[in-house]
């Protein structure tokens, strides 16, 4: 385990067993479609890959790059788009793969946008939710792990850039924060 970690909440093979099963459900769901599955960079990387890995229908990806205005550990649902996608969304099926949901915000944001650019359809997918966090009217349609109102890092997940290589989920100690809240 990392020097900096209190605590593992999911382990290597508790995330891929999970990335299994929800590739399986992915399959199901856009058989015979071609969606267009976007990764919301950068946290979602380690688990659009392994999560997509898993799944049997053809589909296109594509990332987008948002970074929320607030400097805080948490966002403000004020949101500047970093790099957009590559593909049209109009009339597209589209799967957007989260790290985590915390206060809904982020999503709500492209969400609309998605819709406002005519999406045939919109599914969330995210490895962890923090449902008590939420402040925006937003629910994943798969979520992997449900995670306590704490911060959390690795696999994707950061604190200050550091940690997103991380096989795990863990806690951080709480010695590593200074004090100081996160900046984005
Ligand atoms: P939301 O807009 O739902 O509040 O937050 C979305 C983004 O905030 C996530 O994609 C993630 O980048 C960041 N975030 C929220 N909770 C956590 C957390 O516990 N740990 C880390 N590292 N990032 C978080
Ligand atoms: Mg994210
Ligand atoms: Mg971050």
């Amino acid at each position: 385990m990392h020097n900096d970690i209190k605590e593992i909440l999911i382990s290597e093979e508790e995330i891929k067993a999970k990335c299994k099963e929800l590739g399986k459900q992915l399959s199901e769901e856009y058989e015979g479609k071609f969606p267009l599955a976007i990764g919301v960079l950068k946290g979602a990387m380690p688990f659009m890959s392994d999560v997509l890995r898993y799944t049997e229908v053809h589909l296109e990806m594509d990332f987008m790059d948002v970074s929320s205005y607030d400097g805080g550990t948490r966002s403000s649902g004020e949101v500047k788009i970093v790099k957009d996608l590559d593909a049209k969304v109009e009339g597209r099926d589209l799967l957007i793969i989260e790290d985590i949901i915390d206060s809904g915000l982020t999503l709500s944001y492209l969400v609309d946008l998605f819709k406002y650019r005519k999406a045939n359809s919109i599914k969330i997918v995210t490895l962890l939710d923090k449902p008590s966090g939420r402040t925006a009217a937003i629910k994943a349609d798969l979520a992997g792990f449900e995670v306590p109102n704490e911060f959390v890092v690795g696999y994707g997940l950061d604190y200050q850039e550091k940690y997103r290589n991380l096989p795990y989920i863990g806690v951080l100690k709480p010695e590593i924060y200074g004090g100081e809240e996160e900046s984005e």
